[in-house]
């Protein structure tokens, strides 16, 4: 049986004081579960203080396909291993459609995080005109293709994808659980094809407007093991709600 892993997504929120509060009320509420939080870059060494020993474990939200060098303003996924990192989110929507991130370099830095040792959370999905013309899956297919074929299916068993239809993202429109169930299937289904333990193994999480009233329902698909929550992640009752339910589903 799959665990279900819900990570948060600050994207560029907070601030030492406001970040505090929130990790302070979610560590006690979270004892015993497993979740990740994905702060801005300047806040991982105060997610690392702060939760250390703790079952919340941090991640980022981007990171350099480069290792080293003369790249301004970028990150390497070497320097997220000094502040604790578990987790890099790569190839989220808003990486692709705000920075021009394309499925190459999306795969590229996926193969950076693996090679440091991080884990990725490679995000998926269609837009809006993309599902109403009926390509949702072969969107998803292309987005999978470029990282399977820049680093092998094997490379799944350390990674989880996040299946975030660009739509739901912020928009506080959701996917039903039956369109969300619809595409995690597809989605095992195409890794099985080429590797059935890998698949079965694959943690599938959701995200698009996951709040504490929509989750349970979310998590109890078959399918979806996980979610990745935006907005909610900064409100500490709905992320330890939405934690919880999917704790439940386990
Ligand atoms: C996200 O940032 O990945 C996300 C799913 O955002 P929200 O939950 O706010 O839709």
């Amino acid at each position: 049986m799959r665990k279900k892993l819900v990570a948060g997504n600050w994207k560029m929120h907070g601030s030492l004081a406001e970040n505090a509060a929130l990790l302070a009320a979610i560590k006690p509420a979270l004892v015993g579960i497993d979740a990740v939080v994905c702060v801005p870059f300047p806040y991982l060494a105060q997610a690392q203080a702060v939760l250390s020993g703790s079952s919340i474990t941090w991640g980022a939200q981007n990171l350099s396909d480069q290792p080293k060098g003369a790249y301004t303003g970028e990150t390497s996924a070497s320097m997220l291993l000094d502040f604790g990192c578990r987790y890099v989110i790569v190839g989220h929507s808003e990486r692709r459609s705000l920075y021009g991130e394309t499925d190459a370099q999306v795969a590229s830095k996926y193969v950076a995080a693996q090679a440091a040792g991080l884990t990725p959370i490679l995000c998926v999905g269609e837009t809006l005109a993309e599902r109403e013309s009926g390509v949702t899956e072969a969107v998803v297919s292309r987005q999978l293709d470029a990282v399977i074929q820049a680093a092998g299916v094997a490379t799944l068993a350390q990674a989880i994808v996040a299946y975030e239809p660009v739509w739901a993202i912020g928009t506080g429109k959701t996917a039903s659980p039956e369109q969300a169930q619809a595409v995690h299937a597809f989605i095992r289904s195409k890794i099985a094809a080429l590797d059935a333990t890998i698949a079965n193994g694959l943690v599938i999480q959701y995200g698009g407007s996951v709040k504490a009233s929509n989750a349970a329902e979310l998590m109890a698909q078959p399918d979806i093991d996980g979610g990745l929550i935006g907005g909610a992640s900064l409100v500490a009752d709905e992320f330890i709600a939405i934690c919880r339910a999917a704790a439940k589903h386990e």
